[in-house]
């Protein structure tokens, strides 16, 4: 079993999570969208050494601590490309938003579908899911039966379309291909609120169900 600690952070909330490896003491950081002295004492309190910080999407909300965690731990910032655009406009974002903006660097790696990131003895798969932004990624570990949607899936709902690069027939059909196909029992970490499982997103979805 991995180490997971998922936390919602300012300033809207994202579920960011950290997810380490208890014996090689391996970790990955996934969305750090703030609260980057929280997250820096909670990976050290841990032990934990970060090797990547990985972004579902380059909202603002998910990426403003990241600058902060690079420069404490020297882990690469991964992103996938079609969002590069996004990640550039961040200043815009945050005035649209209201919110401070803080620059950040450039992310250093791209993320590509299919692609394996090693969390220490196990690794996740990186999935393409298009359609809250372009570049839009889910990261699944089989073996712990968990998938990080960002804010393609949430509990119930599904992301917005309408921002950015947003497209409805994308993310439904990334929902169906990539997210329904895993097992049902996979528990799913949303980008916002509380956490999911397929099945039942499958069964109760209000936008994309299966039936
Ligand atoms: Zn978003
Ligand atoms: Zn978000």
């Amino acid at each position: 079993m991995l180490i997971r600690k998922t936390f919602s952070v300012p300033p809207l909330g994202c579920n960011c999570s950290i997810i380490g490896d208890p014996v090689t003491k391996q970790a990955i950081v996934v969305d750090p969208g703030g609260a980057p002295e929280q997250l820096l004492h909670e990976v050290q309190q841990l032990g934990l050494t970060v090797s990547h910080i990985l972004h579902t999407h380059a909202h603002f909300d998910h990426f403003l601590a990241s600058g902060e965690m690079k420069k404490a731990t020297g882990a690469a910032i991964c992103l996938h490309q079609n969002d590069l655009e996004l990640w550039k406009d961040l200043e815009l974002q945050c005035r649209l938003f209201g919110v401070s903006y803080v620059p950040q660097p450039m992310p250093e790696y791209w993320l590509k579908d299919g692609e394996k990131v090693p969390v220490g003895r196990v690794s996740l798969v990186a999935l393409h899911t298009p359609g809250h932004t372009p570049g839009s990624m889910s990261f699944h570990i089989p073996q712990e039966k968990l998938v990080l949607a960002g804010d393609t899936l949430f509990r119930g709902s599904i992301g917005r379309t309408d921002l950015w690069g947003g497209d409805f027939d994308s993310i439904e059909e990334s929902i169906r291909e990539r997210l329904y196909t895993l097992e049902d029992t996979t528990t799913v970490v949303t980008g916002h609120g509380p956490e999911t499982e397929i099945g039942w997103e499958k069964e109760s979805n209000q936008f994309v169900r299966l039936s």
